[in-house]
């Protein structure tokens, strides 16, 4: 039986130091805030647009502290920042990009690919990228976790063909760690699941989350575990997420990074170089360089397939080969990720 161990001994500072529930709950929300944070408040009649776009601002205080002030290209804070031009219309960019309403299976459960079954656990996210298909799937009702797990489980349990079982969401760390034990207690118990993977971009926003209790629940599976994070540029990597993911890596998991091609955030040479090579000092290995699922509001951060694999060849050129990612989009019905 895995459990969330409660009882550990904090060290003393613990005590008065926020939880990471505390500092989830404290996100910077007001787009005037956030820009008066990092100095740009009298750019906020140019910069923010001038009605709802539908899908709010949400940012760690963490995060945004990582941003530099008074610059109002910040690879981080764009990634944030509600702007005007997700109001304009662009043709081709729809509500459900990469299909996943029609590839939905019971209960938050998404089996596109063999050997793979992907839990929607969650709809939550500690912060909101604005690039995100989750801009439009709030996921208010099927989440895996909902209903403590049942119909996943069984699921699970009951095809032997899934070798994989990988927890995504939303983001799946914003789960206590007394929930994700409930399904992780039941998959330890699955001899067919060889890996268990976590798809989440918490160590990144929010490191705190990576506490003690989370890394016995994953020191305990007998499975691999494997946790992909999701990180676009180098900044974002500071002192505090290399702790997080030394915590994970002591843990026993092995650390993936998958990134988003973003214009105006990392679609240039050195800007894909450093974030690769920040990775590695973090022991995270880039995975795949995602391009942009075409969502409405995202159009402005769409790179050119061209320009995206020149940058790619220029990576290869430049680095050793384990720090180039793979370059692919998510094509509706296709049996894998299509390499580009
Ligand atoms: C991306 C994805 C996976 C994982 O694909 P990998 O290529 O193994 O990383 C699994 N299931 C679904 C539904 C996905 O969208
Ligand atoms: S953390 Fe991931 S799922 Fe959540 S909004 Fe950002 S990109 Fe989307």
């Amino acid at each position: 039986m895995i459990t969330a161990n409660r009882h550990r001994a904090q060290p003393a500072s613990d005590a008065v130091r926020p939880s990471w529930q505390q500092l989830w709950r404290d996100a910077v929300t007001d787009p005037a805030e956030l820009l008066a944070l990092v100095g740009l408040a009298d750019r906020a009649a140019d910069l923010l647009p001038a009605r709802d776009t539908g899908f709010p601002l949400r940012v760690p205080r963490g995060f945004v502290a990582r941003m530099r002030h008074g610059d109002p290209n910040d690879p981080l804070l764009r990634q944030v920042l509600p702007l005007a031009a997700e109001l304009d219309a662009a043709p081709g960019f729809a509500l459900d990009a990469v299909g996943d309403m029609a590839a939905r299976s019971a209960h938050g459960v998404l089996q596109k690919y063999h050997g793979r079954a992907l839990l929607i656990a969650t709809g939550s996210c500690a912060i909101n990228c604005r690039y995100c298909f989750r801009r439009h799937f709030p996921y208010a009702d099927e989440t895996a976790a909902a209903n403590r797990w049942q119909a996943a489980i069984a699921a699970l349990a009951a095809d032997p063909g899934v070798d994989e079982a990988i927890l995504s969401g939303g983001d799946p760390l914003s789960l206590s760690n007394a929930k994700l034990a409930e399904f992780l207690t039941a998959v330890a118990g699955m001899p067919h699941i060889r890996r268990v993977r976590l798809h989440t971009r918490l160590p990144v926003v929010l490191p705190e989350r990576i506490d003690a209790g989370l890394a016995d629940l994953l020191a305990a599976l007998p499975q691999r575990v494997a946790v992909v994070l999701h990180a676009n540029h180098a900044n974002e990597l500071d002192a505090g997420v290399a702790d997080a993911c030394r915590r994970l890596r002591d843990a026993g998991a092995t650390l993936l990074n998958q990134s988003v091609l973003l214009a105006g955030i990392n679609d240039d040479e050195a800007a894909l170089a450093a974030l690769s090579e920040r990775l590695f000092d973090c022991g995270v290995l880039p995975y795949y360089l995602h391009q942009l699922d075409r969502v409405q509001g995202a159009a402005h951060f769409e790179v050119d397939d061209t320009v995206a694999l020149a940058l790619v060849e220029a990576l290869r050129n430049r680095l050793p080969g384990y720090l180039v990612p793979k370059l692919v989009r998510e094509i509706a019905g296709a049996p894998a990720k299509t390499p580009l």
